[in-house]
């Protein structure tokens, strides 16, 4: 039986590590304590509770994410409304709303008032059609008119798509995500979320799963090198010693950017990237809302520094993109505007108000939370097959089509899988394409 080497335990390397289990034999290393990467939980001390390494948001037009769930057994570990509804709160002009998208593919939602974006007009739309048509070089700004409908939609939209300014986002990459969800209609639209935390709905099942294949994942083994001979991977330098690699054995690489560029300096990858902030509040019982806020389990928001507030119990979690621009901003001062905001976003649907006084808080900047997703970095995503005949490349900074994402991630996975000629859904039959 052939043997693969996984280097890397985030969702791209799981998601290589799931595909291959029951063809190959499969070895998996992990730097770190556990697997998950970027998307996992952890028990963290100032708030004594257990926190996701950021909120992550998922669409049902993510088919590769659902199988992967669906193998797993794990896609009753998301939480939902099961429909497009996203409320809104702008904090410039203090107006609600509740964005409600038609399940089909005609947009009835844009024309009733009470589903659509307030105040926007309908030729803004053909901005939709400007970025799905974009070509490698334009910019999203480029895309948009003025209007309530970038401001209020497109523009957040873009921002925690791309994790990068509009002035610099790829359209493309945008357009990618618009053809795969608003341009297929609502039902492709409903937002899900971990109920109870990444590592519960991606990480535990995955290490079960590989468990019953006899997979062996080996946590805390970073490696450190890699041998080459006759254009093939000859050997892994791992914190605990060399592993030869057989005539049979092969490698995928799913760490991140600039380690796969420094295990292999002839791979070209994403060299700029942008970080995501992460506000969370401790508070001392469950905050409940009504109405849209309660059936979604989260609110955007426009016009401030807050964008996405998710209610996870006795824990409020404020997502906050692109955010290299707050690098001069001290994490106090951070926290405090952050909670000022939601508190006055909130107001109106919470059946018991917020405290005055900011609760237990803790705020966590990831640096390098994606690549910068602009056009140049874009051209810079290698494909998962090398020139090595027997090393693929994962990842979500690979050229997925998309940004930085849990799709893109999972996706990269399968498509390393392919490239080294296994069976695999991204490539082979029973793909979900
Ligand atoms: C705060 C935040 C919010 C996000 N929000 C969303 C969202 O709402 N929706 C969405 O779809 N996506 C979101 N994302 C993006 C998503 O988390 C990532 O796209 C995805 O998790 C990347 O998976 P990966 O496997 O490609 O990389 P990683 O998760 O980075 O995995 C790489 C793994 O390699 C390991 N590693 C590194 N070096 C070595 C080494 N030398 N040896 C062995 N192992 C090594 C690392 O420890 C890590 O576990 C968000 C990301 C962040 C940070």
């Amino acid at each position: 039986m052939s043997h693969v080497h996984i280097i890397g335990g985030g969702l791209a390397g799981l998601s290589a590590a799931v595909e291959l289990a029951p063809q190959a034999q499969v070895t998996l290393y992990e730097a770190g304590p556990a697997c998950g990467g970027r998307a996992r939980s952890f028990h963290d001390k100032a708030l004594d509770t257990v926190i996701d390494n950021g909120n992550h948001l998922l669409l049902s037009a993510n088919p590769y994410t659902f199988r992967y769930l669906d193998l797993l057994g794990a896609r009753k570990t998301l939480k939902g409304a099961g429909e497009p509804l996203f409320p809104w709160y702008d904090l410039e002009d203090d107006i609600s709303w509740d964005l409600h998208l038609s399940s089909g593919r005609i947009p009835f939602w844009l024309l009733r008032r009470g589903t659509r974006v307030p105040g926007m007009k309908l030729r803004e739309v053909l901005a939709l059609s400007r970025l799905m048509k974009a070509d490698k070089e334009t910019v999203v700004a480029d895309c948009l008119a003025p209007g309530q409908f970038s401001r209020r939609l497109l523009e957040p939209l873009a921002v925690s798509a791309l994790n990068t300014d509009i002035r610099s986002g790829s359209a493309r990459l945008l357009g990618n995500i618009v053809q795969q969800t608003l341009a297929k209609g609502g039902a492709a639209c409903c937002p899900w979320t971990a109920a109870h935390g990444l590592s519960e709905s991606f990480v535990t099942p995955a290490m079960a799963y590989l468990e019953e294949y006899h997979a062996d994942v080996k946590t805390g083994a970073r490696v450190s090198a890699l041998q080459f001979d006759g254009g093939r991977v000859s050997a892994i330098e791992t914190s605990f010693g060399v592993v030869p690699l057989g005539g049979e054995d092969a490698v995928i690489l799913a760490v991140p950017a600039p380690v796969a560029s420094g295990l292999v300096p002839a791979v070209e990858a994403p060299n700029e990237f942008e970080s995501i902030a992460n506000a969370h509040y401790r508070l001392e019982a469950p905050v409940e809302a009504q109405g849209a806020v309660k059936k979604a389990g989260f609110v955007g928001l426009v016009g401030g520094m807050a964008e996405w507030v998710f209610l996870h119990g006795e824990v409020l979690s404020v997502t906050v993109s692109a955010a290299n621009r707050y690098t001069e901003w001290r994490n106090d001062e951070m926290l405090q505007r952050i909670w000022e905001e939601i508190s006055r976003a909130l107001k109106p649907v919470l059946l018991k108000p917020l405290p005055e006084a900011m609760p237990v808080a803790r705020l966590i900047r990831e640096k390098r939370a994606t690549f910068a997703a602009t056009p140049e970095q874009d051209k810079r995503r290698p494909g998962a097959q090398t020139s090595y005949v027997n090393l693929a490349l994962a990842g979500d900074w690979t050229d997925t089509g998309l940004p930085s994402t849990i799709e893109g991630a999972i996706q990269s996975g399968l498509v390393a899988v392919g490239a080294l000629g296994f069976r695999s859904a991204a490539t082979g039959a029973g793909g979900v394409k």
